[in-house]
């Protein structure tokens, strides 16, 4: 099956501005991919590609398998801009009334679950809403005419805890009935939540994409380890990947980034009393990743 969003060395400047550069990634369909990346990474201009409405200076982008601006792809796309602007002078649900004739129609009874769901109140002027409630607008918007590509900029800016679980778990019933949602976010918390991969951006450039669960190979993951016998220093010192070692006896200390498999080579060859290794803190070795100083 072709990936629902293909991007094939896709660059772009302003100027003298770099906003990406040559970037390469698949969203394979039916799948959750968290963008994340620091303010003016390039993740707006990613998306802003992603659907045709910014050309690319090199590079292609497929959506659905073929070009972004075809309008049976406009059609099966679900977007939320970073930045949404909304007619002062209507209510939400005229809006949501207005956006729903465009797009030929939609679901009413789904749009009204759905309104219902973000506790929106669709009989209140734009104007008088608050940020988070127009977000809500937009949401609604984005989701209710059941699009298979959900493109979301930055999705929960703004929105009070409840309803940012209620979005997060819509978000896994939709990808349960087989959408494909590219999620931009400053929030590693929530990619690692609902994504299944995460894509790092830094100055324009992908520098890491993986599944969540192995963005755990860039952490650094410390350990604490008594053994029986003196502890083995010359054969940790050697683990490719160790560093911070201290030795006293028969106890070490240290970190580890990436694989541990040459690590448990060297434990199992020497008897350990115990073992202690808590959490690693995915949250600095991203960070780490925006600011260029992990291991991509
Ligand atoms: P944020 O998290 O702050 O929204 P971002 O990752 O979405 O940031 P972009 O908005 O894609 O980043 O911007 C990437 C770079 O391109 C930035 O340096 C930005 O200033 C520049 N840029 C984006 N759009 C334009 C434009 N229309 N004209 C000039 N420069 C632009």
């Amino acid at each position: 099956m072709s990936p629902a969003i293909r991007c094939v060395a896709l660059s772009k400047g302003f100027g003298a501005v770099t906003a990406l550069d040559a970037l390469t990634l698949d969203v394979a369909a039916g799948s959750i991919v968290g963008y994340l990346g620091a303010n003016g990474a390039g993740k707006t201009t990613t998306i802003r590609l992603l659907l045709g409405l910014l050309r690319p200076d090199a590079g292609r982008v497929e959506l659905l398998a073929g070009d972004p601006t075809r309008p049976e792809a406009r059609r099966r796309v679900g977007y939320l801009p970073g930045e949404l602007r909304l007619d002062d002078r209507c209510t939400g649900g005229e809006l949501l009334d207005y956006w729903g004739r465009l797009r030929g129609g939609v679901d009413a009874a789904y749009r009204d679950r759905l309104v219902e769901r973000f506790q929106l109140d669709p009989g209140r002027s734009v104007r008088h809403l608050s940020s988070g409630n127009r977000r809500k607008v937009g949401l609604v918007g984005a989701f209710m005419a059941r699009p298979q590509v959900l493109v979301l900029d930055e999705p929960t800016n703004g929105l009070d805890p409840l309803v940012q679980a209620e979005f997060l778990a819509l978000l896994q019933e939709v990808r349960g009935d087989g959408a494909t949602v590219f999620l931009s976010s400053h929030v590693l918390s929530e990619v690692q939540r609902v994504a299944d991969r995460v894509a790092v951006l830094r100055r324009g450039r992908l520098v890491h994409e993986s599944t969540v669960d192995a963005l755990r190979l860039v952490a650094r993951q410390p350990f604490d380890v008594h053994f029986d016998g003196p502890a083995p220093a010359a054969a940790l010192a050697a683990v490719p990947g160790l560093e911070e070692l201290r030795v006293e006896g028969h106890h070490g200390t240290w970190v580890v980034t990436g694989s541990l498999q040459p690590l448990l080579a060297v434990l199992a060859a020497h008897p350990v009393r115990t073992l202690s290794a808590p959490e690693p803190d995915l949250e600095s070795a991203v960070l780490a990743l925006y600011g260029g100083r992990g291991t991509p």
